[in-house]
């Protein structure tokens, strides 16, 4: 059932024991609002572990606490309460979905989600789960600590794109801003996010030379095959190198990352890409969403082609 922010707020409050999650294959939104909550709710003196049933990008561990975040290895988990942090109760948990069955709070920002839970605050309107764990904090009366401060922020700054998508409002400044007077200092998390290896900079550079462009420039994306893939060490922020071509209106990232498994990521300056990725199960926002198609790639590159083509209304235009 859908609850309010109050509510939410008022769960945590009664449960003394509590598991944060978030998606696999988390980002700085999962990541920051997960260790953000867990430092919030530490210091309203609870018992709280964060699980997240992936490897984590070494990218945010400069985040506080990012050490203690576990994968579910036990058998089974009792707590009062799972939190389920910037997803919906999906497949997109893992492995903790079968191995809790206690009561769950989903908070998040996905206007995807279908929330079969058993309470869901849900806020499209905000750019990151992490401005909702700042309301939050605010409704809990809780201070706003350097640690919390550290871990909202980066959520925020990554879901926004470093604060330029259309989805960075004066909330998120505000917010943002509120984190800058808890302590944070911006470079600190822009140079751990921002930093390549050499090896990364050159994969980067292969990966972009996939390019092609279609529908007249206004789709244009990167095809990345099992080999390719398998000698990546991240494909992290690949989709901006794309998206920021001009006259793209549907950026794409299609990767193989096993055989017959391709994972997809869009953005758009326009086009409700949540639509097209739900089309293939998958979900997310207008302008930023993603979904997994089961299909070796040049089958799920045709496939999301059809669709996005048909979904922006042109006739499909080759101009690699
Ligand atoms: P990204 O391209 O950065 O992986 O994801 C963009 C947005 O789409 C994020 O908000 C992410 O949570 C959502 N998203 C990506 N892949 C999936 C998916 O397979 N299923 C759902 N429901 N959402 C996804
Ligand atoms: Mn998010």
């Amino acid at each position: 059932m859908n609850i309010t922010l109050q509510e939410a707020g008022a769960k945590l409050l009664s449960a003394e024991k509590i598991i944060i999650t978030a998606h696999i294959n988390p980002d700085g939104d999962a990541l920051g609002s997960s260790l953000g909550l867990y430092h919030v709710l530490k210091d309203m003196g609870k018992s709280v572990e964060v699980i997240i049933d992936d490897d984590l990008p070494d990218d945010f561990d400069f985040l506080p606490g990012y050490e203690l975040i576990k994968k579910p290895e036990a058998e089974k988990y009792e707590a009062d309460l799972l939190v389920l942090l910037d997803v919906s109760y999906d497949e997109r948990i893992g492995r903790l979905r079968e191995k809790y069955q206690g009561t769950v709070l989903n908070i998040d920002h996905h206007g995807t989600n279908k929330g079969d839970v058993d309470y869901l605050y849900l806020d499209a309107d905000r750019a990151a789960t992490a401005e909702i764990i700042y309301q939050l904090v605010q409704e809990l009366k809780v201070k706003v600590s350097q640690d919390i401060a550290y871990c909202l922020y980066t959520g925020m700054t990554t879901d926004t794109g470093h604060f330029r998508y259309s989805n960075t409002s004066a909330f998120t400044m505000r917010a943002a801003a509120a984190m800058l007077e808890a302590g944070v200092k911006a470079e600190v998390v822009s140079e751990a996010l921002e930093k390549r290896s050499y090896k990364e900079i050159i994969d980067r550079a292969k990966a972009m030379l996939t390019i092609e462009q279609f529908a007249s420039g206004r789709v244009a994306g990167i095809f990345i095959d099992l080999p390719l893939y398998e000698s990546l060490d991240t494909t992290e922020g690949y989709i901006d190198g794309v998206r920021v071509l001009a006259g793209v209106d549907v950026a794409i990232l299609m990767k193989e990352i096993e055989p017959g498994v391709c994972r997809v990521s869009m953005r758009s300056k326009g086009v409700d890409v949540s639509v097209i990725a739900a089309s293939f199960d998958g979900g997310g926002h207008i302008r930023a969403a993603g979904c997994t198609i089961k299909k070796p790639l040049a089958e799920a590159k045709k496939m999301l082609l059809d669709k996005v083509i048909s979904v922006i209304g042109t006739e499909p235009q080759k101009e690699a």
